[in-house]
């Protein structure tokens, strides 16, 4: 069977997910909105409970009374929570500046381009360091009395490297700033609490912890007044409007009860430096990119000299292994990933970077073979190449 190593791109649904959503595909198929027969209350208690499952996953604030906003509003995934910030925040402060960083997804980076291209905002992207972390004084310097923004993601979706959340927080209070973070990679793999970082807005998306596709969330502190995303049947209390899509939401619920123990983090994590050492022993020319503690357990990132990604990717997934280049997010386009670029790291060694990213299933086993297949691997790539000379 293949080793899949790709799980930060997406995760297949746990088994308990699935079957908790199966029920509401037929037997419970009410409409989440009909309040008043029996197959209408049953989707409308499986959608509450699902919203306490995640804000409880996030200690966000929840409301036994059912007709208050929630803070947890439910998306068709992250894509869309990034956009709804984004593109709100002008409309809820009056101001037209939006502050990010350079390693963001492009569901934050491109949004930034198109408020300054259609709504005249302003942009400030900021520079990392090596590893990818923000420089806290290039934030400092950026904001400005027109701030309406600052977001900036929890873990990094290429490197997995951790932002200093804690220190963005403390900047945008003191100039009562709104501030979002986008948590996609985050999720259930180590703790998140909306409380302790102190953020207004929170993106999430199940697919990458073991719900299905199509299904996340956005976290919107109590008090914040955000437009609707979408007018019409007065869903999510008028702030997204269209019929709720009861059994994934009822999964994205599920999959918050799976969320990693600090045991399973541990054992991911060491699993994630038994990789390195492994294949930092056995090839040469081999880099981490990305920090090596401030991260998340699952992911190691590496750039390999003299050989290109998608020549390595294509060579592994013969041998019956599945990794990524850079983003799979990107990988329609053969551009070398943003975020390694943002790390200064030159064009042709982000071309041949790969991304290991593990998953409850992932066994020392599938490590060991995968120790043992990819240092040859690389090296009749580099064995065929015209400019590789160690
Ligand atoms: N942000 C990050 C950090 C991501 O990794 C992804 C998914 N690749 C997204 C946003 C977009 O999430 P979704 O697939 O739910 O639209």
């Amino acid at each position: 069977m293949a080793i899949y190593l790709d799980n930060a791109a997406t995760t297949p649904v746990a088994a308990e997910v699935l079957s908790a959503m199966l029920p509401f595909f037929s037997t419970h198929y009410g409409n989440a909105s009909a309040k008043y027969y029996e197959l209408g209350k049953v989707a409308r208690r499986a959608v509450n409970k699902a919203r306490q499952q995640i804000a409880r996953l996030l200690n966000a604030e929840i409301s036994a009374d059912e007709d208050q906003p929630s803070e947890i509003i439910f998306t068709s995934g992250a894509t869309e929570s990034n956009n709804w910030v984004m593109q709100n925040a002008p409309l809820m402060t009056g101001k037209k500046h939006l502050i990010t960083s350079a390693v963001e997804h492009h569901s934050i980076l491109d949004v930034g381009k198109f408020m300054v291209k259609y709504h005249g905002c302003r942009l400030t992207i900021l520079p990392v360091d090596n590893y990818g972390i923000v420089k806290i004084a290039e934030l400092a310097n950026a904001i400005s009395d027109d701030t309406a923004l600052i977001s900036v993601m929890l873990a990094n979706n290429e490197t997995g490297t951790l932002q200093p959340l804690a220190e963005i927080a403390a900047l945008a209070k003191k100039q009562h700033i709104l501030l979002h973070t986008d948590a996609v990679q985050a999720m259930g793999k180590i703790p998140v609490d909306v409380k302790k970082l102190d953020v207004d807005f929170l993106s999430l998306s199940g697919h990458k912890f073991y719900a299905p596709k199509g299904i996340g969330a956005l976290y919107c502190r109590r008090g914040i007044k955000l437009p609707a995303l979408m007018n019409g049947g007065g869903q999510e209390k008028s702030r997204r409007a269209g019929t709720l899509n009861v059994p994934a939401i009822v999964g994205l619920g599920q999959a918050a009860e799976l969320a990693i123990s600090p045991a399973e983090a541990q054992r991911q994590s060491e699993l994630v430096e038994e990789l390195w050492n492994g294949l930092s022993k056995n090839i040469p020319h081999i880099y981490r990119n990305g920090h090596s503690e401030k991260r998340l357990p699952n992911i190691l990132n590496v750039r390999v000299d003299g050989a290109e990604g998608e020549a390595i990717l294509l060579r592994l997934d013969m041998c019956g292994i599945q990794v990524a280049s850079g983003s799979a997010c990107s990988t329609d386009s053969l551009e070398p990933s943003h975020v390694l670029l943002a790390m200064g790291i030159a064009q042709e060694c982000a071309h041949g970077s790969l991304r290991f990213s593990l998953s409850k299933d992932t066994t020392r086993d599938d490590l060991a073979k995968v120790i043992k297949i990819v240092p040859p691997q690389i090296a009749i790539i580099r064995a065929m190449s015209p400019t590789w000379s160690a």
